[in-house]
């Protein structure tokens, strides 16, 4: 195991991956596109995840368990608000269950949920869906090279599957 090919803070790593929860159900593949190509050391992953991957090498295969609080968090009953019916599009799909994206007060995305709608109340739970819940990776390592000088400086990778701009 050369140096080069372990992965420490500033390498683009390059993985496939395969997220599965308790209950079985998988929620997010990489299977039949592009592996995912981040900066390790940038907080791009959920943090379990990231550290997990620390010290791994090219061609590695790992499974690890991520607990709710190294990876989207508890679940925050604060975190379900009441949101006027106003703030929505007059043809908006509100049902129980139906999934959108918001942007909170410092203009990130954030993920809400409806979880019950009337003439002039929408109750959200803007708690991340898999907030509360493990999360049980499967990773294969495809490859790990050192970020470019722009890489860093941008804090994320570039070209395939990483940030095309
Ligand atoms: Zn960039």
């Amino acid at each position: 195991m050369s140096e080069t090919n372990t992965v420490v803070a500033g390498s683009v790593v390059t993985l496939h991956y395969k997220l599965t929860l308790d209950d079985g159900q998988v929620v997010d593949s990489s299977e039949g596109n592009e592996p995912l190509a981040y900066l390790h050391g940038s907080n791009s992953l959920v943090p379990g995840l990231e550290s997990a991957l620390g010290g791994k090498a090219v061609d590695e295969e790992f499974e690890v368990t991520v607990s709710a609080a190294e990876g989207y968090g508890d679940r925050i009953d604060d975190a379900i608000q009441e949101v006027p019916r106003s703030a929505f599009p007059d043809d908006a799909d509100l049902q129980p269950g139906i999934q959108f994206q918001a942007t909170d007060q410092d203009d990130n995305p954030i993920m809400g949920t409806i979880e019950a709608a009337d003439d002039k109340t929408v109750k959200v739970d803007f708690n991340h869906p898999l907030a509360g819940k493990n999360l049980n990776f499967a990773i294969e390592i495809v490859g790990v090279r050192p970020a470019t000088t722009e890489e860093v400086e941008h804090g994320h990778a570039h070209g395939e599957g990483g940030h095309q701009h």
